[in-house]
């Protein structure tokens, strides 16, 4: 039995896109787990935090209806099961509270037509038929730009539907637009713009629950940082420091350190937040730095 009082549950998918990376995510966040020999729930070893093995689209209402403290879910789920709850406006409501918008399951919510179909833009949808596992959104959009068309639930294999005569036009979840152009669809205007986001329940945690929540929040966003952050060492002349300073992207001021036996040489230790590509290193070699090194950041506590 998990202890709801101060044990923190998660709710992330089963089997499918974002699994991976959850699990990536919070074992980067130093948690170690055993997953129970039904394969539905991972008991946390060093954090009193378990995880839930659930279909993504159980998600959001798990996390609402306080099941679950957090769940690790598309905004595209959240934003059809907020709709669905008749929850009409923008704003994230009072029951899902996203606490986190993450670096991973980007995809989008497009409209796709046909290549030799009637409809070819979103201002010739009236009238017509729209194939997408997404009805909630699909209809608030088309309330939104007053558009009379017809919305066909469709709950997997959407992109076949215009060919099996049950649509004019779909609307799906695109990433690389691959399956789509494989259908000979072509994508259109996009609804909603997705990622993974971390929920959080509405309802008030017991102090000790939520510093945890807390604390795996600020690691998560060390996670986060580190990601694309370089450690990056050089020596420089003195006159060129301010010159290095700007070719170095997203960092912060830079540690400059004496060399021995050296008047006009320093060496230079900094942090950068974004990518450093190759170009970057040749325009710090053309401002007069040597012996350039760049290392990955393991962990960062801001
Ligand atoms: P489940 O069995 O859990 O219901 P599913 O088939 O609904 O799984 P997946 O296909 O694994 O779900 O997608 C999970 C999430 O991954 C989507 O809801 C979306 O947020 C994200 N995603 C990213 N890229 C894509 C894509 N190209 N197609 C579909 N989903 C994508
Ligand atoms: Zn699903």
């Amino acid at each position: 039995m998990i202890d709801k009082e101060t044990r923190i549950k998660i709710a992330i998918q089963k089997s499918g896109r974002l699994t991976d990376h959850s699990l990536d995510l919070l074992q980067r966040c130093g948690l170690k787990y055993t997953r129970a020999r039904d394969q539905l729930i991972c008991f946390g070893e060093n954090m009193p935090l378990d995880i839930l093995l659930v279909r993504d689209d159980d998600i959001p209402a798990l996390v609402r209806d306080d099941v679950c403290d957090l769940g690790f879910v598309g905004l595209n789920i959240v934003e059809e099961t907020r709709l669905g709850s008749g929850e009409d406006n923008d704003s994230e409501t009072e029951h899902f509270s996203v606490l986190r918008r993450m670096d991973y399951g980007h995809c989008r919510l497009s409209f796709g037509y046909p290549e030799d179909g009637p409809v070819q833009s979103a201002s010739q949808l009236n009238g017509r038929r729209i194939a997408t596992s997404y009805p909630n959104i699909v209809n608030d959009y088309l309330k939104r730009e007053s558009v009379d068309a017809e919305v066909v639930e469709f709950s997997g294999a959407v992109e076949i539907a215009p060919s099996l005569g049950r649509a004019d036009v779909i609307c799906d979840l695109v990433s690389t637009g691959t399956t789509m152009a494989a259908h000979k669809i072509r994508e259109g205007e996009t609804l909603l713009e997705s990622e993974a986001v971390i929920l959080q329940t509405p309802v008030a945690l017991p102090a000790g629950k939520q510093q945890w929540i807390d604390r795996l929040m600020q690691r998560i966003d060390g996670v986060m940082q580190v990601r694309e952050s370089k450690y990056i060492m050089m020596h420089a002349p003195k006159s060129a420091l301010a010159r290095i300073s700007e070719l170095l992207p997203g960092s912060e001021a830079p540690t400059v350190l004496p060399l021995e036996g050296l008047d006009d040489i320093v060496a230079v230790h900094v942090v950068c937040r974004e990518t450093v590509f190759w170009e970057t290193l040749e325009n710090l070699k053309g401002a007069g730095a040597s012996s350039v090194l760049v290392v990955p950041v393991e962990k960062m506590l801001a």
